[in-house]
């Protein structure tokens, strides 16, 4: 899909931008948000930054992350201050996670949303949705290329970030030969892709190592070894001293193994929350069957949560449902 004319027109003309990302955001969120910070400050834009949460110390080498605001009260100002504003939702497929305010942040007009999840949900007033796309961090660099916008180093490094994490590394279904050239112009303007790789996969502390020997030690296989499952619990947290962010990547283990179809993450969460990664290989769409449990996602990538039912509960659901999808 082409970039709405209506999108790219107002934002040439709009000098106010606020940019949003969804919660707990990714490399490819925070690498598209920051990225298209930067874009849009070459142009001479008014640029607010907003996120829930604060930036995962994982992504804490981003150029510009400090730029960031967790602030509702600063968001409001900036909002109220300004005449002609536009809202700009990136890599968000589904309103409900840009967080407990959503509403509030959707009452911004207009409201753009840039989006690559083939689970999108819509909202907002305009949208740029391609679910073919490796990433949102590649739709960002068409549009900077719409917008006759500069590719500064530090929007190269922060859009090389999105899109080399959400295609895992150049590996996953989605990663084209667009998002190789993409990639390929955005080492031209500077970044190291050594480097950056450094940044994200040597950048972590041994209490996630800990906490990683916990959850490996869960592995579980199930429907003749098609299904693997690891676990975390709160427990765990407490005894590694590990972040909740320290959780990313573990699944790509027990997907690794090789007659694994289906690889399932249970994170406990606070307050009785059980939030589930799922990882696919092959044919099975997780984006399908994260749906029926009320998430979404990507074909071989998705997640749900559940705040009514404990972990087990969760375990026997997602056993059952991904059996009869590999059946099907
Ligand atoms: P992860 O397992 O890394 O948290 O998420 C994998 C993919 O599923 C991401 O693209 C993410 O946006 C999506 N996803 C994860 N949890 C949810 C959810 O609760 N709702 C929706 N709509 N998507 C989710
Ligand atoms: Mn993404």
């Amino acid at each position: 899909m082409k970039i709405p004319e209506v999108i790219s027109r107002t934002i040439k003309k709009t000098h106010n931008i606020v940019l949003f990302t969804h919660v707990h955001p990714d490399g490819d969120a925070l690498g598209s948000l920051l990225g298209f910070a930067d874009i849009l400050d070459g142009l001479g834009k008014n640029v607010f930054c907003y996120l829930e949460e604060p930036i995962p110390y994982l992504y804490d080498f981003l150029p510009g992350a400090s730029r960031v605001s967790t602030s509702l009260a600063e968001l409001e100002e900036f909002t109220t201050s300004c005449e002609d504003i536009i809202g700009i939702s990136l890599d968000c497929g589904d309103c409900d996670r840009l967080g407990k305010n959503n509403q509030a942040l959707l009452q911004i007009t207009p409201f753009f949303v840039i989006d690559h999840h083939r689970s999108h949900k819509n909202f907002g007033s305009n949208r740029w949705v391609d679910p073919d796309r490796s990433s949102t961090g590649e739709m960002v660099y068409e549009l900077a290329q719409k917008l006759d916008a500069e590719i500064s180093r530090d929007c190269a490094f922060n859009l090389y970030v999105a899109i080399s994490t959400d295609s895992g590394s150049f590996q996953y279904d989605s990663t084209s030969s667009t998002t190789m050239r993409i990639a390929a112009d955005l080492i031209d303007r500077g970044v190291d892709p050594d480097d950056v790789s450094g940044k994200i996969h040597n950048n972590y502390t041994i209490e996630r190592l800990r906490l990683m020997e916990m959850v490996l030690g869960t592995l579980a296989l199930f429907d003749e070894s098609r299904i693997a499952l690891i676990r975390v619990t709160q427990e765990m947290f407490e005894r590694s001293n590990a972040l909740p962010e320290d959780v990313e990547g573990f699944i790509d283990f027990p997907r690794s193994i090789h007659s694994v179809k289906v690889a399932a993450f249970i994170k406990e969460g606070k307050n009785g929350r059980v939030s589930v990664s799922l990882r696919a290989k092959g044919d099975c769409d997780v984006a399908e069957i994260a749906k029926s449990f009320g998430g979404g996602g990507h074909r071989n990538a998705s997640g749900f949560r559940f705040s009514d039912k404990s972990s087990d509960e969760v375990q026997r659901l997602i056993i059952s449902a991904v059996s009869s999808v590999l059946k099907g």
